[in-house]
């Protein structure tokens, strides 16, 4: 198409419905096309602006949901940390009310141990000295009211108690250490004196605690003459039962004119303690026997003027005197 072509003209006759006038547009091919590509351009300008615009609205509406979606989810983190914070808060506080109870509890368990020193007092003190405690009027209180306005705490204030509350602990915790190694120390102690005593002849080897002869000088039974009566008797029934003094171990079991059915029992620090007249007997030489086990039955046999037992202490094979070894007792004048 050369420029000439371009300059031929074109004539557009629009004919209306009624009777209007025709109206006849001239135009050059060159202004047609023109005309034509400005169209063109103008829709297609229009349709990309358009579809621009969709474009940007549709992401703008996935960004609103997505951040919509996570705001959400922030408000339920937010939410869920916020319960697990008060949670927390409340435990700590649950925590430092049993650090002060656990805190009393040793305080008493100290004044326990205060007790047990007294009942023991040659019981060697060890470890730390036993402070004493003032009573615990908070707990005298307790039983009271409650009220007043609700404060917040602060976070401040929530790691204090908790800090607080971990000192209190650690430090229960050492002295709670202490005093388990004080009540060991204190047991083996007095196991060891409870040994000490069961090993003494202390006990009453009869139910009577009737003595009819003392230890020392009388008057024989048999021969009303002076003589020395080397243990006591005790008063008693024929067959009443007779009992080891003391922790020991049977030395002999015999029987002759004189002692009757009698048992020897060997105890520690060189004791030994002797039982006459029996009725009958109950253990064997070697036999382990515990204060208070009943050995024999009490009689009248050997020389005798009836059921008693004829009790004596020997102290490295030399007899003494059981009376003091014996708690009070009743004497027959
Ligand atoms: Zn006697």
């Amino acid at each position: 198409m050369n420029y000439k072509s371009f300059q031929d003209k074109l004539t557009f006759i629009i004919i209306p419905e009624a009777n209007g006038s025709v109206v006849r547009v001239k135009l050059s091919r060159g202004a047609l096309w023109g005309a034509i590509f400005a169209l063109l351009l103008l829709v297609g300008t229009s349709g990309a602006i358009y579809l621009q615009h969709m474009h940007s609205a549709a992401s703008v509406y996935l960004r609103t949901t997505e951040l919509s979606g996570k705001k959400s989810q922030l408000e339920q983190d937010l939410k869920h940390k916020n319960a697990t914070i008060e949670q927390l808060k409340n435990e700590i506080h649950t925590l430092s009310k049993q650090a002060a109870e656990v805190g009393t509890k040793v305080e008493e368990m100290k004044r326990l141990e205060q007790d047990l020193q007294k009942l023991a007092p040659e019981a060697k003190k060890s470890g730390n000295p036993v402070s004493a405690a003032p009573p615990n009027e908070a707990a005298d209180l307790a039983a009271g009211g409650v009220g007043g306005p609700a404060i917040a705490v602060t976070a401040e204030q929530v790691r204090e108690l908790a800090s607080v509350t971990g000192q209190k602990y650690a430090s229960l915790q050492t002295e709670m250490h202490a005093l388990e190694s004080r009540f060991r120390e204190s047991k083996k102690q007095l196991l060891e004196k409870q040994e000490r005593v069961h090993q003494i002849p202390s006990l009453w080897p009869t139910l009577s605690r009737i003595v009819t002869s003392p230890y020392g000088y009388r008057k024989d039974p048999f021969t009303s003459k002076l003589s020395f009566h080397k243990g006591i008797d005790i008063a008693g029934k024929l067959n009443d039962p007779v009992y080891a003094a003391a922790n020991g171990v049977v030395h002999s079991v015999g029987y002759d004119k004189l002692h009757g059915h009698n048992i020897v029992i060997e105890h520690v620090s060189g004791l030994r303690t002797w039982y006459m007249h029996l009725n009958r007997t109950d253990v064997h030489k070697g036999d382990r026997v515990a204060k208070g086990q009943p050995i024999g039955k009490l009689g009248t046999t050997g020389r005798s003027t009836g059921p008693h037992l004829h009790y004596e202490v020997l102290h490295n094979g030399k007899s003494t005197d059981p009376g003091p070894y014996l708690p009070a007792h009743t004497r027959k004048e």
